[in-house]
């Protein structure tokens, strides 16, 4: 049946793929190869390409055969290799789709039209012509991803024979796998395809460099050889001793690797100790970590330059130890460990899945390659502008950072770890500093929540909502931070000013006695070393002056009289802890009656006129109020309570009316530590409404009262009090 290979009228000379070889390779990873199939796209190649030559002037059929060997060196399925096989046939030659599609069914057709569809796409800029391209690439690998890994080795073999094109469409194509292929390698797991591409697009766009990199790293092999040697021979037998068995070999940094280390951190070449790595391989993900063990036992560590992408697979399903050990005469050398299985994903990536029909691997729809892929495809919907699409994906292409949308679909690319108050931030400052909750996928989530790629972020936002400091702990990015910061700083300031002018007028008030205008003020300024009458009242509000200070020097008789009434009030609220005011020390404050906060709740201060400030919860209507009314007035406060102290809450139940109920809850109450201010129990008809109020050091311990008090027999319903009425 190899008659049409005979009769083809090409140069003979020509290293052609025996087919029968061929099937050998495939079959020694795939023992259910099709050879029919494989056998009939061969020869259906072959006479289709008949008499066509390559700019190289080789026989095209060539082409078609190093695209299915490259297919088969990613283990790929009898189906894909077919296609392969196929690919150009239905562009290059007179055969259409539709031949192809009686031939060898819808399965191979369906792989060929996707491939021949994503060469076909003609644009004016090349920009316009990489996003069209990534477009039908990624619509075309929804479809079925096979056509993305036929596309990659039909790029690899272009890729290596590109110096047959004349010097302006080399460099294009180049530019092209550099920025379209390489990284969607990369991004699919294929390691193999990735490193490539990497290495052939830098030899054709900085041939230059390439040819002084290749001489430079030939130039230093034997010195190279002797150091890895030196480092796998103890490594090799230590781990012989622990009884690992363990393939141990040094491996060469990919040039374009090692050139982008060059340009990014300004090393020059003779001086880059790390132009190899070693690895180890071993059997279980167990003994990863016991080599590791092994190898820092017998150098040093490195500090910081360890990663464990076992525990934390990269986003493209990465997995490996990573270590930088000081190893013999003190050379710093990097040393990777990993399970064979792990090697064999990182270097077939989602490759590695794919013999599924022929029952190997099944791909699942978890797998981090498919999970971004769909993520890809569902945002890649309301992109209209190219160049933002291609910047975006660029972006996901290369980082291992992660995407969200708004709620109309926007895209925001943020950092791994980044919170839904990054978020907020990133889309406006103003949303960011009024930020009041989050909504991740249309759940209620907190703030602290660290968001991943395709989740759907909404902000809930409030105007009275403000910064606190505890928000510089839950943001990851650096501008957030530092518009925090600076608002931060801000709003402390024109707090303590407030405050600190209420509390000089209510003083002055007691005395009868009205403020100085500012021509005085400013004076008395100056006496208290201040520069102006703001630093002056903001001193008083943060705690820093004595308001009885200012206050003498206004009014130096009267002062005495008054001090006491005035200083008794303050001194006893003064008194009280638990509370920190951001940005304030020593603050008055009281709490609210209304809502009665306990630690554990979120709580917002108001500044009260001579009272210092008022503590509510963040959700009390009549915070809210406030907020509305004089705005100005809000500061913002967090708690700062020891375990000895105790709150005061008021708790409402509806319970049976039945004989011993107070004594009952009262118990339960008492069981858990609590003291107990008052109880009463009002009768109904049948049920009855009780008011206990109680003391609790914290929101946890208030929860694990009222769920005591919930199991106590008759019990129908227990809430906090909305008002707390000291009076009952
Ligand atoms: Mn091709």
């Amino acid at each position: 049946m190899a008659g049409a290979q005979d009769n083809t009228p090409t140069n003979p000379s020509a290293v052609r793929l025996n087919l029968a070889q061929f099937v050998i390779q495939v079959e020694s990873y795939n023992a259910n190869v099709d050879i029919p199939l494989l056998r009939r796209a061969y020869e259906f190649s072959d006479r289709a390409h008949t008499g066509q030559k390559r700019s190289s002037g080789e026989p095209f059929i060539e082409h078609c055969h190093e695209v299915a060997l490259i297919l088969a060196e990613l283990h790929m399925d009898s189906t894909t290799i077919a296609a392969g096989l196929l690919h150009d046939v239905v562009e290059d030659t007179e055969h259409s789709l539709e031949d192809i599609r009686e031939e060898f069914g819808d399965e191979v057709a369906d792989l060929v039209d996707g491939v021949t569809k994503i060469g076909a796409v003609k644009f004016h800029s090349i920009e316009e012509q990489q996003v069209e391209y990534f477009r039908k690439m990624l619509l075309s690998m929804a479809k079925d991803i096979r056509v993305i890994i036929i596309k990659l080795s039909d790029r690899m073999h272009n890729m290596r024979t590109l110096e047959h094109l004349p010097p302006e469409k080399r460099k294009r194509i180049a530019r092209e796998t550099r920025d379209v292929y390489a990284p969607l390698a990369h991004r699919l797991g294929i390691n193999k395809a990735k490193v490539e591409l990497e290495d052939l697009s830098l030899k054709h766009l900085r041939p230059e460099v390439y040819m002084e990199l290749v001489k430079a790293v030939k130039d230093k092999k034997e010195e190279r050889e002797d150091f890895v040697r030196a480092v796998v021979k103890p490594i090799k037998e230590a781990l012989a001793k622990d009884g690992i068995l363990a393939t141990v070999y040094g491996r060469a940094k990919h040039l374009d690797s090692i050139y982008r280390k060059i340009v990014n951190r300004k090393v020059p070449f003779d001086q880059m100790a790390d132009l190899q790595a070693i690895r180890a391989v071993v059997n279980t993900e167990r003994e990863c970590y016991h080599t590791m063990g092994i190898i820092h036992a017998m150098w040093k560590p490195v500090a910081g330059l360890f990663y464990d992408y076992i525990a934390n697979p990269k986003q493209n399903g990465y997995r490996s130890l990573h270590t930088t050990v000081i190893g013999p005469s003190n050379r710093m050398v990097e040393i990777q460990i990993r399970t064979h299985q792990m090697h064999y994903f990182a270097e077939n990536g989602i490759a590695a899945h794919w013999l599924y029909k022929e029952g190997r691997q099944e791909m699942s729809k978890d797998d981090r390659q498919m999970v971004w892929l769909r993520d890809v495809l569902e945002w890649q919907k309301d992109m209209t502008n190219p160049s933002e699409f291609m910047e975006y994906l660029k972006m996901d292409l290369y980082s291992e950072d992660i995407f969200v949308y708004t709620p109309n679909g926007k895209l925001i690319h943020l950092p791994t770890g980044a919170t839904p108050l990054d978020f907020a931030f990133q889309i406006h400052t103003e949303i960011g500093l009024h930020c009041a909750g989050s909504k991740i996928n249309g759940r209620l989530q907190p703030l602290s929540t660290k968001l991943n790629t395709g989740d759907q972020v909404d902000i809930i936002t409030n105007p009275n909502r403000t910064p606190s400091h505890d928000w510089l702990k839950l943001v990851k990015t650096s501008g957030a931070r530092s518009k925090i910061r600076r608002w931060l700083k801000q709003a402390g300031f024109e707090q303590s000013l407030t405050l600190g002018r209420e509390i000089v007028v209510r003083k002055l008030k007691t005395m009868r006695v009205s403020l100085p205008r500012d021509e005085t003020l400013q004076e008395y300024a100056e006496q208290l070393d201040k520069k102006s009458v703001d630093d002056l009242f903001a001193a008083i509000g943060n705690g820093s002056l004595a308001a009885r200070q200012l206050v003498n020097l206004i009014q130096p008789e009267k002062q005495k009289d008054t001090v006491g009434l005035v200083g008794k009030v303050i001194d006893r609220i003064r008194g009280s802890k638990g509370i920190r005011v951001q940005g304030l020390d020593n603050m008055m404050f009281r709490f609210a009656g209304c809502c009665q906060p306990v630690p554990g709740e979120e709580i917002v201060g108001f500044i009260t006129r001579g009272r210092g400030v008022t503590i509510h919860h963040s959700e009390c209507a009549l915070a809210i109020d406030l907020a509305n009314q004089s705005p100005e007035r809000k500061i913002a406060v967090s708690w700062d309570a020891g375990r000895d102290q105790s709150f005061v809450v008021q708790l409402e139940m509806i319970v049976e009316d039945r004989k011993g109920m107070l004594r009952d809850i009262t118990q339960v109450i008492a069981d858990v530590n609590t003291n107990v201010r008052g109880a009463e129990i009002h009768s109904g008809d049948s049920t009855a409404v009780g008011k206990f109020i109680i003391e609790v050091s914290n929101l946890s311990h208030l929860n694990r009262i009222i769920d005591k008090i919930k199991k106590v027999k008759g019990v129908i319903q227990v809430q906090r009090s909305r008002r707390y009425d000291p009076g009952q």
